[in-house]
């Protein structure tokens, strides 16, 4: 069977809720869109059912999954429907939709309810992506209080560079938000994960934690209160040696300087990992760090064996405690997010 493994650490999934929780105060959505950001979101819903205030995913398609695994805590849709239908089925499974522009509230304004619905109304704070600008929002969120259709409105709204601590723009936002939400009752929901870590004016009622709950820091850093979920792993199945001024892999882009012992491991751009993280992204073999050479190839990856004692059959760990990934989405050019979403062909192992 081909080595290549995803362990999914459950316990540190119900660890990272809790820290975010107690950091955030209040409430916390754990963010499960994107199949749990590649984590497998049926799991890790059920793992946390019993901790979590509610979830959050992209879609009515990614909802109704979670329903069907008898998850029955909310869920809210991050971006609402995508059509006027589906709130037959927001009505039917208790979702909370967000409410982000114009059509959206007028078709569910228009929708005949069976129960009152719970809406999450975006403003857009200066993110420019989604969301009911600033000077309509008052009027947005009058409108909804005053149908007996609405049960409860959330303010939210959502930040450009939360991530970026010396951007000035998130402490615009807050501002932006709160001076657009005067006088407009009920609760509010402002952090992603960077946020809800570095941005106390921005904890309201309502934390929604997604990378760092599966145990990446948001600042590239190595926060100690949080535990990477995913570990990322195969194992070296050929081996060869060879002498300095050789060739490695397509493109013959690296040559070797010495005489190099060269691991082939079971990995490649169609499980995911990233083709653009070539000659010196980091993996641990056997736990000594080390590096891919040459490209990355669609099922195969070489990696320099010297000055570790990784042969055939010897462990690699491409991402998880040794391998932060962030490092290897910094070599690749693009950000952890990216990298955890595309995992696939992998065997997924869940541990308690
Ligand atoms: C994905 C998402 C989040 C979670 O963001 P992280 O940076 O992964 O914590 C929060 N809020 C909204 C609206 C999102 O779309």
């Amino acid at each position: 069977m081909r080595p290549l493994r995803a362990e999914i650490y459950l316990n540190r999934l119900r660890d990272n809720y809790r820290t975010l929780k107690q950091i955030h105060g209040g409430k916390l959505l754990a963010v499960l869109k994107a199949d749990a950001y590649g984590h497998g979101a049926v799991r890790c819903a059920l793992a946390l059912e019993d901790l979590a205030d509610g979830f959050a995913v992209a879609c009515i398609e990614e909802a109704l999954e979670l329903r069907e695994a008898g998850v029955g805590k909310p869920i809210v849709l991050l971006e609402g429907v995508f059509d006027t239908a589906e709130y037959d089925l927001v009505d039917k499974h208790g979702l909370w939709p967000v409410v982000g522009s114009q059509w959206q509230l007028e078709a569910l304004l228009n929708h005949d309810w069976k129960e009152p619905v719970k809406v999450w109304l975006k403003m857009d704070s200066g993110m420019h992506r989604a969301g009911f600008f600033p000077h309509n929002y008052a009027s947005a969120y009058h409108t909804l209080k005053q149908s007996p259709k609405v049960s409860d409105i959330v303010k939210f709204s959502h930040f450009a560079c939360a991530d970026d601590a010396d951007s000035g723009m998130t402490d615009i936002q807050i501002e932006t938000f709160d001076t657009a939400c005067h006088g407009l009752e009920g609760e509010e929901s402002l952090t992603n994960s960077a946020a809800m870590l570095a941005y106390p004016a921005a904890r309201r009622d309502w934390g929604r934690a997604g990378l760092a709950l599966y145990g990446v820091d948001p600042f590239l850093e190595h926060d100690t209160r949080i535990k990477p979920v995913m570990r990322l792993s195969t194992k070296v199945f050929d081996e060869r040696v060879l002498q300095p001024h050789e060739p490695v892999g397509y493109g013959a882009v690296f040559y070797t300087k010495r005489s190099t012992r060269v691991g082939l491991i079971a990995c490649g751009y169609a499980d995911g990992y990233p083709r653009r993280a070539s000659t010196g992204s980091p993996v641990a073999i056997n736990g000594v760090r080390s590096r891919i050479i040459g490209c990355v190839s669609m099922d195969m990856i070489t990696v320099d064996l010297n000055g570790t004692d990784g042969t055939i059959g010897s462990e690699v760990e491409l991402w998880g405690d040794k391998i932060d990934v962030n490092e290897v989405a910094q070599s690749a050019g693009t950000i952890a997010y990216e990298l955890l979403c595309n995992v696939k062909r992998a065997k997924f192992v869940y541990i308690d």
